[in-house]
Order: structure tokens, then C-alpha cells, then sequence
């Protein structure tokens, strides 16, 4: 059959990974072809991911900001929520962005193609799309289908009560209560959104400690925050039957521990959002037509150069694996396009940052302590305790720390976190630190303005087992 587009380079998803792979594989000169299955470019984090939620994190921050004004002597009452006009900022903030990429697609003329998209051979993919099958023969091509909320078993998904992140987002109301299902990244910030709109939030996690994965000490201050504010927490717990009543959704908990009795009662909640973790989309391209293993779990395993098994066709994104963040999927774009061209790179960066944009936020980078302790590390931890902090004071915002985490034979860094507000923004100076090998005396030594948070890195830096030390 002849194919209807032919190119040196196929990419299959239009998500933070393959609009990155796409623009540098047209910048060094391939003829690129970009198959999205929706008109908008994006994919799951510009659409209904990391910016839409952080637009409305916004809104939350404000709320919050100006409630807390009061205490400053400013009071700008009670706040009026035009739901439509939020819902339009939040609209518009998107589609800034998802309109630059297409320009940007057509600078650069990257051929971009609506349909979805599966493989029927090593070199070849049909893209279904409105007007019809197209059948595209590609020399090169790099998977970037991402990945899609996991949609748990029991809940009654039909009832547009029951929520995934994507309905959350779409801020149909706000609901007097509201149950999330996860006290994950995803679930506590929309915890933190629809709390501070004006719902009852009610979250059950799992596991013993909410954002597993970071540090406790990390999470203990927004924990406190959370339950300062009214939002209940149940940890140790999980949803174990669902029922969609005329009232709302009825849910049963069990204890994680089997013999224990949960310490949450069947409640009845207005809304539900299932924030359990996201599922690769693997097992829906067809993978196996064009030789490309799929794992069970839907996953597409790339080596350190991003390719396949199939040496022509690479991964990127959510779909190779955890973490699944969208600064991972644009530097693996960015890496096999580059490969593709011939370049001889393979994945070198260290770590990858973890971010939750929550209130306080929560941030952290390479080693934590919990990992260091079970890996047995001989690590030493600088922590520095913004209620020190002169510009944490004056913004009334001093229950974050910044942490140091160092190699105590070389001292050199390799981990840090932070809680508290703008911790996302700092935390790059640590996984520089990192990157290039510095010792903790190479952050004291740098000099930091003053009055800033970036100060409470320096002074982690400074401060090891509650003493200022020096350490050279
Ligand atoms: P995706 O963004 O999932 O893009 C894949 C694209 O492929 C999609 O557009 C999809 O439509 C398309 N596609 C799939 N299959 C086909 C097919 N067969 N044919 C055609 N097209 C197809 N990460 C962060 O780093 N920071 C954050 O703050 C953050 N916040 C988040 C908030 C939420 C609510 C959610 C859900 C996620 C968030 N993430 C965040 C995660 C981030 O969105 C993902 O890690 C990122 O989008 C992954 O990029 P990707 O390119 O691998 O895939």
C-alpha cells in the first residue's frame, strides 16, 4: 500500500515530550511529522496537567493570601467566586500556551497530524482521524503517547460525581464536600484548590504518610497546614466500596492494616476525585505490529539513548517510565531527537527534581533520607529552619525548612528538599549543586541576597546537626 505521508521522522504524541522531540528534530533539520489524536497540542500536562492546576493553584494562593491579610491589618472580606470567569482564566492561561506551540509547529513546519495513531509495521502508522486513515511511512520514530489517569476498579465511573484529575479540573462546581482518593502530588493539589473554594475536603491515602516518596519532615508542615485549615486526613486507609446515591456518592473505608477498623467512617460525599496514579498508554498503539516490547503494566522500555528495542524507534515521556513529570519527558525529547540525528549522547543528568505545588510546596531533589537510610548511605543533613529566615517572617510564612543532604566522607551534595512557599522555585540550585559535584562548602561560599528564601539554602549549607559548622 503507498503510504498518504512519508518522512525521516515519525512522532506519536503531542504531550510536553513530543512537541520538545518534534521542534528538535525539525531544528536540526529532519522532516518531522507530529501525530496528535486531539487538535490541541500539549498533551496531558498543558491541557489538563501541570497548567491548568497550577492557574488554579493560583486562584487557591490568593484566596488564602488575602485571608491572611487580616492579620496584617488589611481586610478584604469575604472572597465572591465567579466560577465561569476562574474557569476562563484557567481556559485562557492554556490556551496561550497550546496556540504558541502550534505556531511554533508551523515556524518550524512540522507536519502535525489529528488522529490517533498505531503502529502496522516497523516503518509504518496509520493515524485515524476525523477526515479519514492516513498511512505514514517513517524512517525514525519516537513514542511519546504518555500516559492517562488510572481509572481504580469499584467506583461507579458513569456518575459524572466520581471524578479523575482531568473532571477536577474542570471545575464544574464546587461541591460542598469532596473526597480525594490519594494523598498523592496530584490529590493534594487539588485538595488545595477545592479547599480553599469552599469545599469540605476529605482525604484518605494508602500508605502511612501523605506524598510518599518525599521525606516525613518534608510533608509534616503541610500536614499541619492541611488539618489547621479543616481538611480532614486519613492515612493507613483506603476506599473500599463505592455507591452513587440520589444524596452523592456513598464510600465504606477499610484500615491498609487488615485486623484494624479505619478510622474513617461511610460517608457520603458530593464529589469524588480518584487521584491514584497514572497508566502508561502502551498497550494502545499497536506496539508489538512494529517489534516495540510493551511491558505488562503498558510501559515501552528505552535505554539510556531513549531507543527500543527496535533501534530506530525510541520512547520518551510518561510512557518508559516513573518518574512521570513533565521536565523528565522534555529532556528525554529533547535527547532522542538528537540521537535520532546521530549525536552520540545518552542520558547523563543525575537527578530529577519533585515538585508538589501545594501550600506550603514541597520540594526535593536526588537522595532523600529516608533512601539514604535504607541504601545504608553515611550521609550528613544541613537544615536550615525558615522561622530564622527574615523574609519568611515578613511574609508570615515560617514553617518551611531547607534541607542539605551530603555525602559526609566527600561532603559533597546529593540531595536537598524543601517546604514552604516558592520551595519549587528553589530547589533548582540544589540539583545544580548536585549536578556538578559541589561540595557543601560551595554552596556557603556562595554568596546569596539578602533578605530572600534562595538564603536559606546557603545557610543549610552552614548548619549541620543544629550547629554552624565549618566544614573545610
Ligand atoms: P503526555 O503529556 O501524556 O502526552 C501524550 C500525548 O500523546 C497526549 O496528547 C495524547 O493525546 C497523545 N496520544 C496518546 N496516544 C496517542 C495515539 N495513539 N495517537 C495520537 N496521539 C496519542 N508534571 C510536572 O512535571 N509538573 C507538574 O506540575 C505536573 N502536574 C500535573 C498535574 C496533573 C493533574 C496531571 C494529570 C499531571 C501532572 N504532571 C506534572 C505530569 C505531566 O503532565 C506528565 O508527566 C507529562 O504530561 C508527560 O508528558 P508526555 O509527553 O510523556 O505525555
Amino acid at each position: 500500500r503507498k503510504a498518504d505521508v512519508e518522512c525521516r521522522m515519525l512522532v506519536l504524541g503531542a504531550g510536553p515530550g513530543g512537541y520538545t522531540a518534534a521542534f528538535r528534530s525539525a531544528d536540526l533539520g529532519m522532516d518531522t511529522v507530529l501525530v496528535e489524536r486531539y487538535a490541541s497540542l500539549g498533551g496531558v500536562c498543558l491541557n489538563v496537567g501541570c497548567i491548568p492546576s497550577k492557574a488554579l493553584l493560583h486562584a487557591a494562593a490568593v484566596v488564602d493570601e488575602a485571608a491572611h491579610a487580616k492579620d496584617y491589618g488589611i481586610d478584604f472580606g469575604a472572597p465572591k467566586i465567579a466560577l465561569d470567569t476562574l474557569r476562563e482564566y484557567k481556559g485562557k492561561v492554556v490556551g496561550q500556551l497550546t496556540k504558541g506551540l502550534s505556531g511554533m509547529a508551523k515556524q518550524r513546519k512540522v507536519r502535525v497530524l489529528t488522529g490517533v495513531g498505531r503502529f502496522v509495521s516497523a516503518n509504518e502508522i496509520e493515524v485515524e482521524g476525523q477526515g479519514g486513515t492516513q498511512l505514514v511511512r517513517f524512517e525514525q520514530c519516537i513514542i511519546a503517547a504518555g500516559s492517562q489517569a488510572v481509572k481504580l476498579p469499584g467506583f461507579p465511573w458513569d456518575d459524572p460525581r466520581v471524578m479523575d484529575s482531568t473532571d477536577a479540573l474542570e471545575l464544574a462546581d464546587i461541591p460542598k464536600t469532596l473526597l480525594v482518593v490519594g494523598g498523592g502530588i496530584i490529590g493534594l493539589e487539588m485538595a488545595t484548590v477545592y479547599r480553599a473554594l469552599g469545599s469540605q475536603v476529605t482525604v484518605v491515602e494508602f500508605m502511612d504518610q501523605l506524598m510518599p516518596g518525599a521525606d516525613p519532615d518534608l510533608v509534616k508542615p503541610l500536614a499541619d497546614r492541611l488539618k489547621k485549615q479543616g481538611v480532614a486526613v486519613h492515612l493507613g486507609t483506603k476506599a473500599a466500596g463505592t455507591t452513587a446515591k440520589k444524596a452523592g456518592i456513598e464510600v465504606s473505608f477499610e484500615s491498609a492494616k487488615v485486623g484494624t477498623k479505619s478510622s474513617i467512617d461511610t460517608q457520603v460525599f458530593d464529589r469524588v476525585l480518584v487521584a491514584v496514579g497514572r497508566a502508561p498508554n502502551g498497550g494502545r498503539i499497536d506496539a508489538a505490529k512494529a517489534g516495540v516490547q510493551v511491558t505488562d503494566r503498558g510501559f515501552v522500555p528505552a535505554d539510556r539513548q531513549m531507543r527500543t528495542n527496535v533501534p530506530h524507534i525510541f520512547a520518551i515521556g510518561d510512557i518508559v517510565g516513573n518518574p512521570m513529570l513533565a521536565h523528565k519527558a522534555t529532556h528525554e525529547g529533547k535527547l532522542a531527537a538528537e540521537v535520532a540525528f546521530g549525536e552520540k549522547k545518552e542520558w547523563v543528568a543525575r537527578v530529577i527534581p519533585s515538585v508538589a505545588y501545594t501550600d506550603p510546596e514541597i520540594a526535593w531533589v536526588g537522595v532523600t533520607e529516608t533512601e539514604a537510610k535504607d541504601k545504608g548511605l553515611k550521609v550528613g543533613v544541613g537544615k536550615f529552619p525558615w522561622a530564622a529566615s527574615g523574609r519568611a517572617i515578613g511574609i508570615g510564612r515560617t514553617e518551611g525548612f531547607t534541607k542539605l543532604i551530603f555525602d559526609e566522607a566527600t561532603h559533597r551534595i546529593v540531595g536537598g528538599g524543601i517546604v514552604g512557599v516558592h520551595a519549587g522555585d528553589l530547589i533548582s540550585e540544589v540539583g545544580l549543586a548536585i549536578e556538578m559535584g559541589c561540595e557543601v562548602h560551595d554552596i556557603g561560599h556562595t554568596i546569596h541576597p539578602h533578605p530572600t528564601l534562595s538564603e536559606s539554602v546557603g545557610m543549610a549549607s552552614e548548619v549541620y546537626d543544629g550547629t554552624i559548622t565549618d566544614l573545610y
